[in-house]
């Protein structure tokens, strides 16, 4: 059993108030909430370590480099790469899509070539292969889904062509919840001979992520989404495959040798790494992955779902509402709409209450066109969330159902 009170005590917004109302704090999808542990690294790095990284001859520089260096290897542990040159830092699941899209593009896609998605995709994974297809024209094939939110397997298998050079989805639907079988999404593509990217923004931050168990060629996720700070971000490779890409960005970090004929690159994982990196971010990640770890994956996977269980219970038994996303295998997200209430109003009525729930596309126009609506209200739970949150939201949208 986890103690929620006392994970709370680590996170001192919770304790605040919104309008008079505590916080109650359903956003995690987006961003979560930072423990003591996670903000005071960050204070303690800058006021005891600070110094740029790499190449240092002085001390401060290579304890700062040995911090860095240090968060690669627990990010890679955590996810269990196979060595620290698979890990990547980027900005954030963004960064990493658009890293893979623009090197993998730039190597391996030719006019006519294709690419795989699926209908309940991010943004972040639309839109940098419509820019690679402006760019090399290049087709975007696009993974159908059933009612209940599921992706259509056999459907899956049928968009492979001689064409097909990358898929690249989701683990987790940040709108639906839906836990997708990116095992065997991968397992099928490894029949074509063609590699996966997974987005695990919504995956890494609630389940235990084994990167060579779904033997993921990529995987890409956010910090901020795993409570630790925002503006980092992963992108795991698999070596034989990040060796033969280009680089994305140029400049310091990323070089071996430059002289104005040629430059050579630097070795994995720094050709990707041009420029200063977010140091003080990468050590506070890795206080975020002790934190979780501490806590245990497992344990926070077992008490989310049944925060998720509880939660869908509740709101289902309230009038008119509807729950967008019910596949068999959820995350910790619920989306829906409560008869003809727009989500805008929705939201900004519990937000009266003091409950912070999301509302609109969700950054998921075409799913959201899938589903013949503008948008939702979305509720999302991170470890600290509580049942007895889950009734006030329940009263509260029982309370605005009222009003309407
Ligand atoms: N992919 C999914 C499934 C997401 O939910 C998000 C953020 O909500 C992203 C990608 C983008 O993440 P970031 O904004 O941290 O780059």
């Amino acid at each position: 059993m986890i103690d929620i009170q006392k994970i709370r005590q680590d996170f001192p917004i919770l304790q605040r108030e919104v309008y008079g109302k505590p916080l109650i704090y359903f956003d995690n999808a987006a961003t979560t909430q930072k423990p003591r542990q996670v903000v005071e690294s960050i204070v303690d790095e800058y006021y005891s370590v600070n110094a740029n990284v790499h190449r240092g001859v002085h001390f401060l520089s290579q304890q700062a480099t040995e911090l860095h260096e240090g968060s690669r290897e627990a990010v890679s542990k955590f996810i269990n790469a196979r060595s620290i040159s698979e890990v990547v830092f980027t900005r954030g699941t963004t960064e990493s899509i658009n890293l893979l899209a623009f090197s993998f593009g730039e190597e391996f896609m030719q006019e006519g070539d294709e690419v795989i998605i699926s209908t309940m995709e991010h943004h972040s994974n639309i839109v940098p292969w419509q820019l690679l297809a402006a760019r090399k024209g290049i087709a975007i094939k696009v993974i159908p889904i059933n009612a209940k939110g599921e992706l259509l397997m056999d459907e899956y298998e049928k968009l492979f062509s001689e064409r097909t050079k990358l898929v690249s989805v989701t683990h987790v639907s940040n709108v639906l919840g839906t836990v997708n079988p990116v095992k065997e999404l991968i397992r099928i593509a490894h029949d074509h001979e063609v590699p996966v990217l997974i987005d695990g923004a919504q995956s890494v931050p609630h389940m235990q992520v084994d990167v060579q168990e779904l033997d993921a060629d990529f995987y890409a996720f956010s910090s901020h989404k795993m409570y630790g700070p925002t503006g980092i971000g992963v992108l795991y490779g698999k070596e034989n495959w990040l060796d033969r890409l280009p680089p994305y960005q140029g400049g310091g970090e990323m070089i071996q040798h430059v002289s104005f004929e040629r430059t050579t690159f630097n070795e994995l994982p720094f050709k990707f790494e041009a420029g200063t990196p977010d140091y003080i971010g990468t050590t506070a990640l890795a206080k975020a992955l002790d934190y979780m770890t501490a806590i245990g994956l497992d344990k926070i996977a077992i008490y989310e779902h049944e925060l998720t269980r509880y939660a869908t219970e509740r709101l289902k038994a309230i009038e008119g509402l509807r729950i967008y996303g019910e596949a068999e295998h959820k995350g910790s997200v619920i989306s829906f709409l409560v008869g003809d209430i727009h989500h805008f109003d929705m939201g900004t009525l519990l937000d009266r209450l003091g409950i912070a729930v999301r509302t609109g596309h969700h950054c998921a126009q075409p799913l959201m066109q899938r589903f013949g609506i503008e948008g939702t209200v979305r509720a999302s739970f991170a470890v600290y969330n509580t049942k007895e949150e889950v009734d006030v939201l329940t009263q509260g949208i029982e309370r605005v159902s009222r009003m309407f």
